[in-house]
């Protein structure tokens, strides 16, 4: 019996134990990031907002000039199958597609024939529930995030040496995780994650050189309903500092708090009300029709 306990992928048309599934050497995804992908969670057996995630992956696999042999609903029975493979009530589930490998000898991307990963492992938290109660320490980095003009930061990609050293950075000076810059010291995103301050009753997040998040969707979907102005603008280091409340989102944690800025605190230094309650309200859509369904388990 295969065991399949610590996570399902699909790779070459079939279902393997997360411990099997494999990749050529010489396919480009591996040797010059050339890949795109993306990542949905499930919560409690339903997949949250999978459509979205889909859409996304497959604007991202048009625009880096790929194509898959597989339309919407293909993806999804997919990744509903690689979920049910794994028994996972709680999941990372990730979809990946690989520019694959050129002829021998040739180094012409036309040549490749593009390649669909998935697989589904336990949920993955960059800061779990316990850690979320007392926020993070957040270290603003000296390193630029790779430029728009350079990598489509919308087109959710591999390049992620100048966030892997800024969380170095961030260890060496005492923080928890990190923000990327933009050229001009504007604060962009983080190592999987999106980037909120609030002041007031404003939430403000980086308009450019940033993943649109399906969790950052989700929260200016969420400040809508709650009377809050959800703002897309610039966020220069000294309006992080001088906030009421920080928070991060992503796909691996939701709604995250950040209570610390380089050593010094946000506000009262504790996660703050607005923080809580679209961190509430994150969790409570898990149970909404609108963005969830029920993955029906063998
Ligand atoms: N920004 C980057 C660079 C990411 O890699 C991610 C997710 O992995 C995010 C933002 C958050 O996106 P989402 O909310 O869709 O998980």
């Amino acid at each position: 019996m295969s065991d399949f306990s610590n996570g399902a992928a699909y790779v070459d048309e079939k279902f393997v134990p997360i411990t099997e599934a494999k990749i050529s050497i010489l396919d480009w995804g591996f040797l010059h990031s050339d890949a795109t992908y993306d990542v949905a969670h499930v919560w409690q057996g339903k997949f949250f907002r999978l459509d979205d995630h889909i859409e996304r992956f497959l604007s991202g696999i048009d625009r880096l000039r790929m194509s898959i042999p597989y339309n919407r609903g293909d993806l999804r029975s997919i990744l509903v199958d690689c979920v049910k493979a794994s028994g996972l009530r709680e999941a990372y589930v990730e979809m990946i597609c690989t520019r694959g490998r050129p002829k021998p000898g040739s180094r012409d991307p036309r040549e490749c024939t593009n390649r669909l990963f998935v697989f589904a492992v336990p949920f993955v938290w960059i800061a779990n529930p316990e850690k979320q109660k007392k926020g993070l320490h957040l270290i603003i980095s000296h390193i630029q995030r790779i430029p728009p003009e350079s990598v489509d930061p919308t087109v959710k990609n591999y390049h992620w040496l100048d966030m892997v050293m800024g969380l170095f950075e961030a260890y060496d000076r005492g923080g928890e995780t990190v923000a990327v810059v933009d050229a001009q010291g504007n604060l962009v995103e983080g190592p999987g994650f999106n980037i909120f301050v609030v002041n007031g009753n404003k939430i403000t997040t980086p308009a450019h050189g940033v993943l649109e998040g399906i969790t950052r969707r989700t929260v200016i979907e969420l400040s809508t309903e709650y009377g809050y102005e959800a703002i897309q603008h610039n966020l220069s280091a000294d309006k992080a500092r001088t906030a009421d409340e920080m928070f991060v989102t992503s796909t691996a944690g939701g709604v995250i708090p950040v209570t610390k800025i380089d050593g010094g605190k946000i506000g009262s230094g504790m996660p703050g009300p607005v923080t809580q309650k679209l961190q509430e309200g994150y969790w409570m859509v898990h149970q909404d029709p609108r963005y969830t369904f029920d993955i029906e388990y063998d």
